[in-house]
């Protein structure tokens, strides 16, 4: 399809020019992207997948979601590592029969939430797809040098927080699965169609030091929770009260899943972080609420645990989600 590859990439082009921001010397056009960082900054580079039944499915998402949601799994990223976005690449590979209006509602979606956090799209690929649609996500960003926030950082006695509410997004694959239908344009549904990456609370627990360690959960509280005690050698205590419980799962009749959906269920996009004892963490940052859900341990063995409304504490196993299939 090479007219229609030559369109594409003509139209993504032209959408691109649009966003013009002092990181970015030369975008699409040239073999490579030229950009510049800020003096004294370190260079953030992440990948990630949205592969069509396995991140979304096409008779669930609408095109536009579909490319806002693949551009947030980058963004949240740098999010979690307090950054600022630079400029994304796309590499996006189609089946033949796709209408060019998915391609047009799914660039739309895309570039909508990348002029939100003025990141240009900078360059990508294009190639036919012999099954669904792939597309493939690079983020850059820029971080003060040595300032990045790691999940490394999380001591024996350092609070646990969390940012939003949690298990609205799992709740609506949870209930699309059920044969419910959820619109898109439902407020509440929006978390898992249009989630936000929260970058700008990222950036300021980043630039006031309030965080030891932090990362975005995107595969689930216990699963991301997880990797910080992994990276950390340190063990955890999450207590189930104080979870702050997406009312979405209620919403759609499945609210006896709710504590399973925030500890288990995927695509949040919330931050999860940590902080020493003796740090004030604002009840709320940039506007959203920041909640204490438990406590870094010391353990050798770097497991966790989850102490029940009635206070029975039980090992808490990462069950993260498991996407769509
Ligand atoms: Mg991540």
């Amino acid at each position: 399809l090479p007219l229609r590859e030559t369109e594409l990439i003509a139209r993504i082009r032209d959408q691109a020019r649009k966003l013009r921001t002092k990181s970015l010397i030369t975008g699409i056009g040239d073999d490579c992207a030229v950009l510049r960082l800020p003096r004294g900054h370190e260079l953030l580079v992440t990948t990630d997948f949205s592969l069509e039944g396995v991140h979304f499915r096409r008779e669930w998402h609408p095109a536009d979601a579909v490319g806002h949601r693949c551009l947030t799994r980058g963004l949240s990223d740098i999010a979690a590592m307090g950054g600022e976005p630079v400029a994304a690449f796309l590499s996006l590979a189609i089946p033949a029969d796709l209408p060019q209006d998915w391609i047009d509602d799914f660039f739309d979606g895309l570039l909508r939430l990348a002029k939100g956090h003025k990141v240009p799209l900078t360059g990508g690929d294009t190639a036919e797809s012999r099954d669904g649609v792939l597309a493939d996500i690079v983020v850059t960003g820029s971080a003060p040098r040595g300032k990045a926030l790691r999940r490394s950082g999380a001591r024996p006695g350092d609070q646990i927080y969390v940012t939003g509410e949690l298990g609205g997004s799992a709740g609506v694959v949870r209930a699309l699965f059920a044969g419910a239908e959820v619109s898109p344009k439902m407020k509440e549904a929006r978390r898992h169609f249009y989630p936000e990456p929260r970058i700008e609370i990222g950036r300021r627990l980043s630039e006031r030091g309030l965080a030891t360690a932090c990362i975005d959960i995107s595969d689930g509280l216990s699963t991301d929770l997880g990797h910080i005690c992994d990276e950390s050698r340190v063990g955890a205590v999450v207590e189930e009260g104080r979870l702050p419980l997406s009312p979405l799962p209620a919403l759609l009749g499945i609210g006896d899943q709710s504590v399973d959906l925030a500890l288990n269920g995927g695509e949040d996009y919330e931050l999860l972080f940590t902080a020493r004892t003796k740090t004030k963490i604002p009840g709320r940052i940039a506007g959203m609420r920041v909640t204490r859900i438990g406590a870094i341990v010391k353990d050798k063995r770097r497991r966790m645990w989850i102490i029940d409304r009635r206070g029975e504490q039980t090992p808490l196993l990462p069950r993260g989600w498991e996407h769509f299939r």
